[in-house]
């Protein structure tokens, strides 16, 4: 790496999730993930991806250590990446990253204690953002959000939240990339939910193909059908992403457009408050949900 090359340190902490996330985030196209790991995401700033238990190839103790050294050294500069909520039941005993010193190391710990000395954290998709499915009910292991988590600890740093059942990896790429060029965003970049307006500003029901088939009344009664999902359960007239403009698996299609309703994975309360999945919502349910912040 060029020495004119800025490094931004970066660790990523999984919690409870199902690494779909890191999946999602590893099918980026533009820039690659090899291009993020190894390049320089905006000219002249890399992220050094320092820690991410799934990609990486150091395990055990020394692993943990660079997470360790990585708040004492770089503190103010780093960028703490969470996937997964934060279970809390039993002092986070249901969810460790490891052991330090014989001492397991619960996520919940590991999230606090980097959370006070980094510069941001980035909550990946909606487990860390907003609990997602760990804490839907009965949440036996009392999973919360990173923000949550945070606001229990009293520790006030910039939370960027980037939900999706996983998100787009241009939202968490895009995200990152906003962060080097211009520095933390501004209260007007994020939108009530902490989500930046640039992706999930606009509902996905504004700019759906088949919102001409809405508003004239022509509704599928099956999957697979023409015609607007509404009945079948579209949660798009409550849901905030530019999905029906940026397509996913780089660019060839996206959950209406493959004749599935959206599930309304990227809102607080997904899954719980979007039930039922496939059921159509009732005529109040705008008013009902308060599923955004607007
Ligand atoms: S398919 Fe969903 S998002 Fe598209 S117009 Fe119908 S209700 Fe709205
Ligand atoms: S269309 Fe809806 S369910 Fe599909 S990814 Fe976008 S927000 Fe999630």
């Amino acid at each position: 790496m060029s020495s004119k090359v800025v490094e931004c340190p970066a660790v990523w902490i999984a919690g409870a999730s199902c690494s779909g996330c890191s999946i999602s985030l590893l099918n980026a196209v533009s820039p690659s993930i090899k291009n993020l790991l190894i390049d320089p995401v905006i000219p002249g700033k890399h992220v050094n991806l320092r820690f991410h238990a799934t990609i990486m190839a150091g395990q055990g103790e020394p692993a943990l250590k660079v997470v360790r050294d990585t708040a004492a050294q770089r503190a103010e500069e780093y960028l703490l990446l969470v996937e997964g909520a934060i279970p809390t039941a039993e002092d986070g005993l249901y969810c460790t990253i490891g052991e330090l010193e014989g001492e397991e190391l619960t996520v919940r710990e590991a999230v606090s204690e980097l959370a006070r000395s980094a510069l941001a954290i980035i909550s990946v998709g909606t487990c860390a953002s907003f609990g997602g499915i760990p804490s839907g009910s009965p949440n036996p292991s009392e999973a919360k959000s990173v923000k949550e988590v945070l606001e229990e600890e009293g520790i006030s740093k910039p939370v960027i939240n980037v939900p999706g059942c996983p998100p787009h990896p241009d939202w968490l790429v895009g995200t990152i990339a906003m962060v080097l060029l211009n520095g933390l965003p501004s209260p007007d970049d994020l939108d009530g939910a902490l989500r930046p307006k640039a992706f999930y500003g606009k509902l996905i029901h504004d700019n759906c193909p088949r919102r001409a088939y809405f508003d004239s009344g022509q509704f599928a009664r099956h999957t697979g059908e023409p015609g607007c999902l509404y009945e079948l359960g579209c949660k798009g007239p409550v849901t905030y992403a530019d999905c029906p403009l940026r397509l996913w698996n780089n660019g060839v299609n996206w959950c209406v457009g493959a004749g599935s309703p959206c599930i309304g994975c990227v809102e607080p309360g997904f899954p719980d408050k979007l039930q039922p999945m496939f059921k159509k919502l009732d005529e109040t349910a705008l008013e009902r949900f308060k599923i955004s912040v607007r």
